[in-house]
């Protein structure tokens, strides 16, 4: 079923078009597997997405199919993390609607630069 979903859903994806450049994002990251930009409605002072270069709905569809990926992506978050705001982030996939997710190809939001409060909204 999640395969069906994923291919459905396809042709909306926000994010494969900033990854083929057909929709202009800031461009922070590029590599092999995975893109960063920033966010277009930042969160926190750093407020950065990254996503795979391939769609995957949530991350553990990506963690399933590509866990080079996943780990690349979580990589590169703790880089910005530590150029930008000394290290300390939050790394968010929100998986869902009911939590919060708009956009169906899995993205890691990279947050920092202010304290942040637990539990969150
Ligand atoms: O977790 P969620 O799916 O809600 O996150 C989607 C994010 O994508 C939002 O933070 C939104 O601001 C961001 N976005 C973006 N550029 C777009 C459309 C959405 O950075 N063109």
């Amino acid at each position: 079923m999640a395969e069906v979903s994923r291919v459905q859903r396809a042709p909306d994806d926000l994010f494969l078009k900033i990854v083929a450049g057909e929709v202009p994002a800031t461009i922070v990251h590029s590599d092999d597997l995975v893109v960063a930009f920033e966010d277009v409605n930042p969160q926190a002072p750093v407020h950065v997405l990254v996503v795979p270069r391939e769609r995957y709905e949530n991350v553990a569809e990506l963690a399933a199919a590509s866990p080079q990926a996943l780990a690349r992506l979580v990589e590169v978050a703790q880089r910005i993390a530590d150029e930008r705001c000394g290290g300390e982030h939050r790394l968010v996939f929100n998986t869902g609607t009911a939590v919060g997710q708009s956009v169906f190809h899995v993205h890691g939001h990279v947050l920092g630069g202010r304290d942040f409060t637990w539990p969150p909204g």
